[in-house]
């Protein structure tokens, strides 16, 4: 028997690398002029917004029967990355959409829920996920929106906070507790529709970066959802909070990649062009030395985000891998455009060149989807039991 060539991480299958060109070019022609003024105003362009989902760029992985590309998780990857390499709270839109929300429909959703949402999520519905609170980030098990059991239905009581893409949203993926005695045990996903009666999208935060993402409080009072709307089983949605967020941080490993990416070109391109002491700036060593470096662990970061993508849709066990593609990228992300703003100089830090957001962007990466050092626990649970 021959075996198959062991290929490169970073190959790209011919499939594949249509499809990121095709990204590639979109992201660049019909993002990029709107960049700055999404960024200014904090809001995402709708237009651009009906244009992800027309692309099919928002049901990547939904199959075609509901809709869907009948895509791989090692698409999204490209996709947020491309898309990430233009304006990171796009790609922020298009991940969370494809990595937690329409993957979570996709594994815990009944055949009724998967038949009503996943055509509505491919075709033009924003999804969001909602598990964080005030009193609960890190330790997302202490939430405290309660779920009360009512047969036929529950009513949801509380308050959630910093909901990415609820303003735009009509599905909430919503964690809430069932059994609050049973802590823990009693986390219940819940399918929550925005028009569902005592449901509110709160609060918009005005944040330093990831801007035209938005990013809502949501409030719950007394709203009524039909138990049929129960995502997996009752007292089972610490299992799907934890697990979906294994794919959503590779999704942020590969916005991070893709926004350093950014970063490092405008780095060389400045470098080449600015002259100093009657030379290029890029002819410096101290600044070849800069981008040799960021061009080198940028790299790194892609294999670890590619490689744990791939893992994944080879149904190889992955938890550690993405943890340590969430963390690795973010850091990576944020010293890369942050040199690459010193590389500017001055200028860096103006609004006139696109350095200054990447940086502010960047800074989310280390914070969402858990925070850097909730990524160590994971890899060192892994590692030392
Ligand atoms: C822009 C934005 C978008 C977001 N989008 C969403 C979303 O769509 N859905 C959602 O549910 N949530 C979302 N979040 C919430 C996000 O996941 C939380 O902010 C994050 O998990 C951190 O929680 P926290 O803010 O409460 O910080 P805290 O948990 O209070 O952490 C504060 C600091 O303490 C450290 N810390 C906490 N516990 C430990 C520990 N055990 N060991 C070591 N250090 C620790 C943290 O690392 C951090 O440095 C978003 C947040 C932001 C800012």
């Amino acid at each position: 028997m021959v075996e198959a060539p062991i290929l490169p991480l970073t190959h790209l299958s011919p499939e594949e690398k249509l499809f990121r060109d095709s990204v590639r070019s979109f992201a660049k022609e019909q993002i990029g002029p709107l960049v700055r003024e999404m960024d200014d105003a904090a809001v995402l362009n709708r237009e651009l917004l009906r244009r992800l989902f027309d692309l099919g760029l928002m049901g990547l992985e939904v199959p075609e029967e509901f809709g869907g590309q009948g895509g791989n998780f090692f698409q999204c990857v490209l996709a947020i990355e491309e898309i990430s390499a233009v304006d990171p709270s796009v790609g922020v839109v298009v991940d969370v959409q494809n990595t937690i929300v329409n993957n979570a429909i996709l594994r815990w959703a009944s055949a009724a829920q998967k038949a009503r949402y996943l055509p509505l999520l491919a075709a033009g519905t924003v999804g969001s996920y909602a598990l964080s609170e005030a009193g609960s980030g890190s330790d997302a098990f202490a939430l405290a929106t309660v779920a009360k059991d009512q047969g036929d239905h529950f009513v949801l009581s509380g308050r959630k906070l910093w909901i990415s893409n609820a303003a735009e949203a009509g599905l909430f993926v919503l964690f809430a507790n069932a059994n609050p005695a049973a802590g823990y045990r009693g986390i219940t996903a819940f399918l929550v529709e925005r028009g569902f009666g005592g449901f509110k999208v709160g609060k918009k935060e005005d944040k330093l970066g990831i801007r035209a993402s938005s990013t809502c409080e949501l409030i719950l009072d007394d709203c009524r959802v039909p138990r049929e709307n129960v995502l997996g089983e009752i007292g089972k949605g610490y299992k799907i909070a934890i697990e979906t967020l294994n794919e959503g941080r590779i999704g942020i490993g590969a916005q991070m990649v893709g926004l350093a990416q950014s970063a490092l070109g405008h780095a060389i391109s400045y470098s080449k062009q600015r002259k100093q002491f009657g030379q290029a700036i890029g002819d410096f060593q101290a600044v070849r030395f800069d981008i040799a470096r960021m061009a080198t662990e940028l790299e790194a970061a892609r294999l670890l985000v590619y490689n744990s993508a791939r893992m994944r849709d080879a149904g190889m066990p992955f938890v550690k891998e993405a943890a340590m593609a969430k963390y690795y990228a973010s850091r990576v992300a944020e010293e890369i455009a942050s040199v690459a703003i010193e590389i500017h100089g001055g200028v860096g830090v103006t609004k006139d060149y696109p350095v200054e957001k990447l940086w502010r962007d960047a800074k989310i990466g280390r914070i969402y989807e858990g925070t850097s050092n909730i990524q160590l626990l994971t890899i060192a649970k892994k590692l030392l039991g």
